[in-house]
């Protein structure tokens, strides 16, 4: 253990060897507190504390695991085996799981991911008769999602004249209606969603206090890295378990605070040395992690919120290269410069793809990006998009499984009732919930006593529903003696799951083939991982939750060499060499729906510094002139956050992409446009801060409708770039179709129409992009 401890310097070693009492570490990013936390359990459990009672809880299961292989390498693998260590949600399901009955839940309870909530919520809206354009799924989702987050249960929901008055306030007066429909649906199938198990957890501690006790006393110490983006609900879990023996510790940093908009609260790491006694409190200043100008830049940045603790961050490491800035003129010009410049900088230094990560502010970011990826044959993997275990044909298979230990799984039951196809129609499956709802019963319940129930079905439909009871309980005696991988191979091959996907001949059919071989693979891991550990019973309980709080990242098993793209709140608590944060535009980055208070705009302003600091060596910062949007082509600005970069740390590159305009610089390499064709002055050199670019005086100017002159056309679609479009010409566009213009405004490479488009309406195009034809 002396080695190890020599790895820290004297600030990480401090907390490192405290074990005893409440502490927190609060640091600025990489410098070591996850670091701390690792070496710190390695510590105690080499101080001869039980690995049985520690518990450390971490923001995702790969840091999980990537601490206990750690940690294992310190003190042995037998003995980190016995940490409690995972998500919130990962452990918790765990504690659920034994104690189920005293909620009054099974313990085999299902886990709804965030596609079964959706689905249910939709179906009680449609059952309900609401509008489903006022009552929006995914927005009812979020709001039930941050009651429960904030414990406020559906009584507590309905004794709240605030609450109900802002539902009503935003129009959507049966949301009490709703929250309570689904709370008693999915308890009804026997089912937690996401949210639940916190709150599940909250009530089980409360509600029996010989269980918290248990629980006390076995988690005599208890660690949690990120702190800072805890919520309501994970607050009053730790405080709970560790009441008793006050040994908490936790790491975190206010200025990387970023899940506000999912209920984190920043103030558990601001009050956390009111809430218990004695808080010892611990900073470490050196960051290890990134350069001289990476780390300057950053503390350049957050220095502009107002709100937050002072922090002080500073690196030994090289001075390192600027940050480099880049502009393009399009989201398609931004892709091209990250793949070419990953690819120089590959080239150039011989690294491997996994040297690199591109972040943005939102998913549909990374389209541009990957297309220029894939013609520069970089591989590439996109994180945080569907999880495997969330693919259609994967779930058609594991709802089978689900509803195989818990038959009054409702979302799947609904999923798998007429699939394949067994000629089971929507009107009977309505006829099932109407009568399941009527009799408080659950839909198989029904399915098994048709008659009882009371529907109203014909002969043949009865004998389907029946055959489909059979089935299932076939299975569930089958689930008595095989395992996982045993099970879920003849359950694919005798529910005609297989033969279905096979026939369908499509490469999508194929696809969809290959990925449920891969599950049955996983599962014969599984199995075989189990057999190997004896001491868990490898059930299909056990594999179905795994699945459930599975994300894509904990898939990844960091064997593949890949570039990472990811939004920036997945990458917290990441690092890589090489850094493109991409999208740095106004209303993007800052995000348009985050500008509206300074405390959101903060929590923008935290983002920023959580992507900047996951760079090692080097961060590029991209911003387009002009990006699709919702379908449009709409006009940027660069982001705030550059200008806010202190000057010295920035390298403002020439944007290559403008040189193809001009045929007197290099050749085009990127192909799809042909320089000779376009008349266009190169741009020039911009200083970012002397003003915004796009306000560069440029000398071309557009016509007025007084030298009116009909337009030439070549080649078919006519750059309008260069000619005299007036008001009133009729233009033809590729996907608009044609229309009348009638207003042009800006000049230069500015030049923009509003359009009326016959199908599409009134369009504001800029005419450098347009692509338009007079006709
Ligand atoms: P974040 O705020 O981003 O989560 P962090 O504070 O948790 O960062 P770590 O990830 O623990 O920081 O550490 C950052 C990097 O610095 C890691 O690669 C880690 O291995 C390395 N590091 C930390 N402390 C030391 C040290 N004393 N000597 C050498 N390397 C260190
Ligand atoms: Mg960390």
């Amino acid at each position: 253990m002396e080695k190890y401890l020599s790895q820290l310097n004297s600030a990480q070693l401090e907390p490192t060897v405290q074990i005893e009492g409440p502490m927190i570490v609060i640091a600025g990013a990489g410098s070591g507190k996850t670091r701390v936390l690792t070496y710190r359990i390695a510590y105690m459990m080499s101080q001869g504390i039980d690995a049985f009672n520690i518990l450390a809880l971490t923001f995702t299961n790969k840091a999980a695991r990537e601490m206990k292989e750690r940690i294992a390498s310190i003190v042995g693998a037998s003995e980190a085996k016995n940490l409690w260590m995972g998500t919130f949600h990962s452990v918790f399901a765990r504690i659920l799981r034994s104690e189920a009955d005293k909620l009054g839940y099974p313990s085999n309870f299902t886990i709804y991911d965030t596609q079964d909530s959706d689905r249910l919520i939709a179906s009680i809206i449609k059952e309900m008769n609401l509008d489903k354009d006022i009552y929006k799924y995914k927005q009812i989702r979020s709001r039930i999602s941050s009651y429960k987050n904030s414990l406020i249960t559906v009584r507590a929901y309905f004794q709240n004249p605030e609450l109900i008055e802002a539902d009503t306030m935003a129009r959507r007066p049966r949301m009490g209606d709703i929250y309570k429909e689904y709370v008693e649906r999915c308890f009804k199938a026997g089912a937690m969603d996401f949210d639940d198990l916190l709150l599940k957890t909250n009530e089980l501690l409360t509600r029996f206090p010989d269980v918290l006790m248990k629980y006390q006393n076995r988690f005599r110490y208890i660690l949690v890295d990120e702190y800072q983006d805890t919520n309501h609900s994970q607050y009053l879990i730790v405080r709970a378990l560790s009441d008793k023996f006050q040994n908490i510790c936790v790491v975190g940093d206010d200025a990387q605070s970023i899940y506000a908009f999912r209920g984190a609260n920043i103030n558990n790491i601001l009050n956390f040395q009111k809430d218990y006694d004695d808080v010892k409190v611990f900073r470490l200043e050196q960051n290890y992690r990134s350069t001289k100008n990476i780390v300057n830049a950053a503390n350049s940045i957050i220095d502009k919120n107002q709100t937050k603790l002072d922090k002080i961050v500073w690196t030994a490491n090289d001075e390192g290269e600027k940050i480099k800035v880049n502009r393009s003129l399009t989201d398609a010009d931004e892709g091209r410069f990250v793949a070419n410049s990953i690819f120089e900088n590959k080239m150039n230094n011989q690294l491997p793809n996994s040297d690199f990560a591109i972040l943005y502010r939102t998913n549909a970011q990374s389209r541009s990006i990957e297309d220029a990826l894939r013609k520069r044959d970089i591989p590439y993997r996109i994180y945080g998009g569907l999880s495997f275990y969330q693919r259609k044909e994967i779930k058609d298979v594991l709802s089978y499984l689900r509803l195989i230990i818990n038959p009054a799984d409702e979302e799947a039951l609904k999923r798998i009732i007429n699939f394949p196809p067994r000629g089971i129609g929507q009107t009977t499956v309505d006829k099932l919930i109407v009568a399941a709802n009527g009799h408080n019963k659950t839909i198989f319940e029904v399915m098994k006593h048709l008659d009882k129930a009371e529907v109203n079905v014909n002969s043949g439909t009865k004998t389907k529903l029946q055959d489909f009871v059979t089935l299932i309980e076939s299975y569930q005696v089958l689930n008595q003696t095989a395992d996982v991988f045993e099970l879920a191979e003849h359950v694919t091959r005798t529910s005609g799951l297989i033969r279905e996907f096979k026939n369908d001949g499509t490469p999508e059919g194929v696809a969809r083939m290959e990925n449920i071989e891969e599950l049955l693979n996983g599962m014969k891991d599984f199995v075989e991982g189990q057999k190997e550990l004896a001491d868990t019973t490898g059930s299909l309980a056990e594999f179905l939750e795994d699945v459930a709080l599975a994300t894509d990242l904990d898939a990844d098993k960091g064997d593949s060499n890949h570039v990472a793209l990811m939004t920036i709140h997945l990458a917290k608590g990441l690092e890589f060499p090489y850094v493109y944060i991409v999208g740095l535009e106004e209303d993007l980055f800052p995000s348009a729906m985050s500008m509206g208070t300074r405390s959101e705009l903060e929590e923008e302003r935290r983002l920023f510094y959580v992507a900047l600091t996951r760079a090692e060596k080097q961060a590029y910062l991209t911003y387009a002139l002009s990006r699709y949007r919702w379908g449009k082509l709409v006009d940027s600005e660069p982001s705030r956050f550059i200008e806010e970069i202190d000057d010295t740390y920035l390298d403002i590159i020439t944007p290559k992409e403008e040189r193809r305009f001009n045929p007197m610089l290099s050749a085009d390499i990127f192909g799809d446009v042909e320089p000779n064709k376009i008349r266009y002055k190169p741009a020039k050199q911009v200083v970012l801060k002397k003003g915004n670019p796009k306000s560069e005086p440029e000398k071309f100017q557009i016509s007025t409708p007084k030298n009116l002159k009909p337009v030439s056309k070549t080649h078919g679609n006519t750059n309008l770039f260069d000619s005299k479009l007036v008001v009133g010409n009729v233009v033809k566009h590729i996907r608009f179709g044609t229309g009348e213009v009638l207003k042009i405004e800006g000049s230069g490479a500015d030049v923009k129409a509003e359009i009326n488009f016959q199908h599409g309406g009134v369009k504001k195009l800029l005419l450098r992009f347009a692509k338009l034809e007079v006709v």
